[in-house]
């Protein structure tokens, strides 16, 4: 699928659009000629508000490997994947697409930024062990040759449940699951609460787990951007846009027990351009929905949730934005979930 993908959109002319945007590592060199190139033409030519060569260092390339739907902290973290498991250099193109790099209402830019591994699953468990690594070490991971080193402003500081006495058994099994899958966390008291936090009222407060190491918070937009500028020296590419559809092929195929099933593939990605009511092809193998709390409607544009009640396509995918809050008292963070449907974070899963 990758080779097609290539085939496709290597028979295509180069001059037509984004020299820039084709080859990620030469973009600098490539640029740099397009614009002497045109400085020359427009110097010998009379009238010199003309261009005879469109810029289009702004569009996306005609095709990509990947595309990545969003570029919030789950794209950008799916894009270092991808080019850092990458057998050879430059094997997967991958494009992310994002429409708003102001990051207004994107959940990456209003996060807290904390970090814990008091959960019930032991799949978050590790999923939260191995960020909490992965953000002790970031330069290791995200380090930019030239740059300067990134401070995320982690601050350790243990999370603090509470469970009534109808919610102490959950919360000692939680406990349990917690410390075998290796995360630092005790159990307390009301009166051990009491004397660790004066200033907590423990009524009707029958038992408290508390992080002892690996939880707190960080700065997570110093981390976006980090993830940034690591995957545009990885040779990302990145367009400023909108997805607005997507243009699908359908095979039908047997499986081994004999049922006939219709696979639909998408195979090119429309991105209406920034402040333009023009849109942009790109073809694709794979489309990555990182779309955050807009990603129910991304995988509406793929056509999930359109077909038959009860099938698999029949089902939405339950995500859409939705209003939350934080407030902050004395220094210490507490916040109001509205719901678990728009936590769609990879990194750090509640
Ligand atoms: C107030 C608040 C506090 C939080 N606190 C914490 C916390 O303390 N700890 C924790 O672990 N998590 C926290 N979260 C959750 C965490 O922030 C999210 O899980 C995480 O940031 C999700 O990242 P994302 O990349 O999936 O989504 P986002 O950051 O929302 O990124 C999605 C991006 O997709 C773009 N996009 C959408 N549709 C399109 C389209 N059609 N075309 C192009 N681009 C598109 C959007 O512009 C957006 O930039 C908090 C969330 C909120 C809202």
């Amino acid at each position: 699928m990758l080779r097609r993908a290539l085939r496709l959109g290597l028979g295509r002319g180069l001059l037509g659009r984004g020299l820039g945007t084709w080859r990620g590592d030469s973009t600098l060199d490539w640029d740099g000629k397009v614009s002497d190139i045109k400085k020359k033409i427009q110097s010998v030519l009379p009238g010199g508000a003309w261009n005879p060569l469109y810029d289009t260092s702004h569009l996306p390339p005609e095709h990509s490997d990947v595309v990545i739907v969003g570029g919030g902290v789950l794209g950008l973290s799916v894009a270092y994947w991808l080019k850092r498991l990458e057998k050879r250099r430059g094997a997967i193109q991958v494009l992310v697409v994002e429409r708003d790099y102001t990051y207004s209402q994107a959940s990456t830019g209003l996060s807290v930024g904390g970090i814990r591994q008091q959960f019930s699953l032991p799949e978050n468990i590790q999923l939260s062990l191995f960020s909490v690594d992965f953000l002790r070490n970031i330069n290791e991971y995200l380090a930019v040759v030239d740059d300067p080193p990134l401070d995320l402003q982690f601050n350790p500081s243990g999370y603090l449940l509470l469970a009534s006495e109808k919610g102490a058994a959950i919360m000692e099994n939680n406990v349990k699951v917690q410390r075998q899958e290796g995360a630092k966390v005790c159990l307390m008291s009301p009166e051990q609460l009491r004397n660790k936090f004066p200033w907590i009222n423990t009524e009707g407060v029958a038992l408290a787990s508390y992080g002892l190491e690996d939880e707190g918070w960080f700065d997570p937009w110093c981390l976006l951007q980090g993830l940034r500028r690591k995957v545009q020296s990885m040779g990302v590419l990145f367009c400023h846009g909108e997805v607005t559809r997507f243009i699908s092929s359908s095979n039908r195929m047997e499986t081994a027990s004999g049922e006939e099933v219709t696979l639909k593939r998408i195979h090119e990605v429309h991105v209406k351009m920034d402040r333009s009511l023009e849109y942009q092809p790109v073809e694709c193998a794979i489309v990555i929905n990182a779309a955050g709390a807009w990603s129910g409607q991304i995988a509406e544009l793929a056509g999930i949730g359109k077909g038959p009640p009860g099938t698999l396509q029949g089902t939405k995918l339950p995500v859409e934005p939705r209003k939350r809050r934080r407030n902050q008292t004395q220094g210490t963070w507490k916040w109001t979930m509205a719901s678990s449907r728009t936590r769609c974070g990879p990194i750090w899963p509640r």
